[in-house]
């Protein structure tokens, strides 16, 4: 049987890593290794083509000359999520792309969608693309955001980005899912948090909150890795980082 796996081309939070002229332990290892981590996002790989989550990285045009696209599904609005959209949108053929509803949405792109067709998500309502079942997930953010549950039929995984919380319903529904994995944002140490997002303590609870055997964590800062390495934390979910792979 074809193997679905769900890759991640970045998972860093807007800035990417390293951070230019930044000394801090993560910026330095990044620095040391060549490795540059971009803002999270990450794609399905299926034998007919590829399914995209989110848009921070021009990796993801290079990806898809390879196998083609068969949709794309937005997180939210925000930049580090929605640039890659600008790119993405010239196809000679039509890709649906799933998004939340946003009144200020992306204007350059919603008013000129060239190849994507726009789909508003409805809460808690799967579509599916090529026999795998997506259903947004409402989240607490700056804007409206939607995770995703991701349904394949070997394995189910939640993608939770970006998120300062997760409320009630969303929470139950996530619990009901009987879910394999959770990938959610902890962009935040213990010590910065201006509530725009998780720290990886309260990224944790909700993990076990919502009760999965695997979980990981997303959308770091340079801030929240250095703080990681510098007090040797050891996380019972650990964070991810660019190229990882995931059997789903
Ligand atoms: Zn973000
Ligand atoms: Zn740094
Ligand atoms: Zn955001």
């Amino acid at each position: 049987m074809y193997k679905i796996k769900l890759k991640f081309v970045g998972t860093s939070d807007t800035a990417g890593i390293p951070i230019h002229n930044c000394k801090c332990a993560a910026c330095e290892m990044y620095r040391k290794e060549g490795r540059f981590n971009s803002p999270s996002c990450a794609y399905i790989e299926l034998a007919g083509g590829v399914i995209f989550i989110d848009s921070g990285s021009d990796e993801l045009i290079k990806i898809r000359e390879r196998k083609k696209q068969l949709a794309q599904f937005l997180t939210h609005f925000h930049g580090d999520h929605a640039y890659g959209l600008l790119r993405l949108r010239h196809s000679a053929k039509e890709i649906p792309c799933y998004h939340p509803k946003d009144d200020k949405g992306f204007a350059d792109v919603l008013q000129r969608p060239h190849g994507f067709r726009f789909v508003e998500n409805i809460p808690f309502q799967s579509v599916r693309v090529d026999g795998l079942e997506f259903t947004p997930v409402p989240l607490v953010h700056t804007r409206p955001t939607h995770g995703y549950v991701i349904k394949t039929p070997n394995k189910s995984a939640a993608y939770l980005t970006d998120c300062s919380d997760i409320e009630e319903e969303s929470l139950r529904f996530l619990q009901e899912q009987s879910l394999d994995c959770v990938f959610i944002d902890a962009s935040y140490d213990t010590e910065y948090n201006d509530v725009k997002h998780l720290d990886f303590n309260m990224a944790n609870k909700l993990v076990e909150l919502i009760g999965v055997r695997e979980g990981f964590l997303i959308h770091q800062s340079h801030y929240s890795l250095s703080y990681v390495l510098n007090h040797n934390i050891e996380l019972k979910y650990p964070y991810i980082f660019e190229g990882f792979e995931y059997n789903l």
